[in-house]
């Protein structure tokens, strides 16, 4: 079972790692307590006093409040409320033409330009890109992930 220093981890966490050191990780069995290790090393950086649940995505957290609820909070601090909810109902959303996807995807996967929108998802706190999609016209906002924070207090018990 492998067992990676928490400095590997970090650099992993902040991009710092080279495409070799990245594929080299990549191939290796996973450690079974990265998740608690991950955390870990986030709570540290990030200096909150809340706990944090977890890593939602780049950028993005459950955290527990005093209070008991669980939000969905930017490494910034902007918060964008009870992690049930989709966060991108709280964030700044700029949708462009969908003429404009294919600079991301290309060839067969393009989305028709006359039918699609591309959304952009920003964070109102530090304006940073959170997540971006290619969507039909009128289409409700993408629920990256449903969570179920029981399995995960199961988990760390
Ligand atoms: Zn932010």
């Amino acid at each position: 079972m492998p067992e990676y220093p928490d400095e590997l981890i970090r650099d992993l966490l902040r991009d710092g790692l080279s495409s070799e050191e990245l594929e080299g990780l990549q191939r290796q069995d996973k450690d079974e307590d990265r998740f608690e290790q991950v955390l870990r090393l986030e709570q540290e950086r990030l200096e909150w006093p809340e706990r944090i649940l977890l890593c939602l995505q780049a950028h993005l957290y459950v955290v527990e409040k005093d209070d008991g609820s669980k939000v969905v909070r930017c490494d910034c601090g902007q918060e964008f409320g009870d992690y049930q909810r989709n966060w991108k109902e709280s964030a700044l959303v700029f949708e462009r033409a969908g003429a404009d996807a294919d600079a991301i995807y290309r060839g067969p996967r393009v989305a028709d330009p006359d039918w699609s929108i591309l959304r952009e998802f920003y964070c109102p706190g530090c304006a940073t890109q959170l997540d971006v999609e290619v969507v039909p016209r009128g289409y409700p906002f993408i629920f990256n992930v449903e969570l179920d924070l029981g399995a995960v207090e199961l988990r760390r018990q």
